[in-house]
C-alpha cells in the first residue's frame, strides 16, 4: 500500500470489522466470563455500522474517516466499549485536523501522535489507568510501542507491527489482573485468570492497523 492517507485509514477501518465479525462470538464469550455477554455483538454491529457510513459519505480525509468512524461508533453501539471506542477514534480524527499540515496523507510521527491522544481520550472518558484490567492495558503498550519505533525510524509496517505485538501482550497480561473499571469490577477477585473483552478487541484493532498497512 501507500502511506497513511484516507485510503490506509479505511483499510484499516475494514480491516478491523472483517477480524471483530469473525471473532465476535470469542469477544462475547470473553465478556460471558467477566461480563454481561455482549461485547461481540456490540462491537460487530458498531463496525458494520461505520462500514456503511464509510460508503455512504466516502470521507475525504484520514481525519474525516476517523471522525466518522468515532460518531458512528458513539450513537450505534449501546455498550460501555462504543462511546470509549468513539471517542477515542473521533480524538484521533481531532488530532490529525489540527495538525500542521492536515490533508490527505500524514506523517508517521503525526499518525503516533494522534493514536496516542485517543487513547487519552479513552483513559479520560472511562477513568481507567494502566493495571485496571480494561482496553487501556492493550492500547497503552501499543501507543507507547508505536511511537518508540516511529522516533526509531523503523518503517511505517514495522512500527504497526510492533505496535500490534504490545497489545496482543497487553492483552495477555489482563488475564491476572483484577478488574477496577466497567461491568467486570463489579465481580472484584472473581475477575481473576479471565482476559479481558476490551483488552482483547482493542488487540484485533491494533493488529489490524498492521494488516491494513501490508494491503
Ligand atoms: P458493557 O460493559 O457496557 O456491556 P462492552 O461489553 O461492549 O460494554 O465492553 C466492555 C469493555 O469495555 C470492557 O472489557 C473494558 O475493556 C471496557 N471498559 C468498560 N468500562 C471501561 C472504563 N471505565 N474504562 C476503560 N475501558 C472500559
Ligand atoms: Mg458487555
Ligand atoms: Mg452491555
Amino acid at each position: 500500500g501507500g502511506g497513511l492517507d484516507t485510503a490506509f485509514v479505511v483499510a484499516w477501518l475494514e480491516e478491523a470489522a472483517g477480524e471483530i465479525a469473525r471473532q465476535r462470538d470469542r469477544l462475547t464469550e470473553l465478556d460471558a466470563a467477566i461480563g454481561d455477554a455482549d461485547h461481540g455483538t456490540n462491537l460487530d454491529r458498531g463496525f458494520s455500522e461505520v462500514l456503511r457510513a464509510l460508503r455512504e459519505t466516502p470521507p475525504s480525509s484520514p481525519a474525516q474517516a476517523l471522525m466518522a468512524a468515532g460518531a458512528t461508533l458513539i450513537r450505534r453501539v449501546g455498550g460501555a466499549s462504543g462511546p470509549l471506542y468513539g471517542s477515542a477514534f473521533r480524538q484521533m480524527g481531532r488530532t490529525l485536523d489540527s495538525g500542521e499540515a492536515p490533508g490527505a496523507s500524514v506523517t508517521p510521527a503525526a499518525f503516533a501522535e494522534a493514536f496516542g491522544a485517543g487513547v487519552t481520550a479513552v483513559e479520560r472518558l472511562g477513568k481507567a489507568a494502566a493495571g485496571d484490567k480494561t482496553m487501556i492495558d492493550a492500547l497503552a503498550p501499543a501507543s507507547r510501542a508505536l511511537s518508540q519505533a516511529v522516533r526509531d525510524g523503523l518503517e511505517t509496517r514495522e512500527a504497526l507491527t510492533r505496535a500490534a505485538r504490545a497489545a496482543a501482550d497487553g492483552a495477555r497480561a489482563t488475564v491476572p489482573m483484577t478488574a477496577r473499571r466497567g461491568r467486570a469490577s463489579y465481580l472484584g477477585e472473581r475477575s481473576v485468570g479471565h482476559e479481558d473483552p476490551g483488552a482483547a478487541s482493542a488487540a484485533l484493532i491494533v493488529a489490524a492497523l498492521a494488516t491494513a498497512a501490508s494491503r
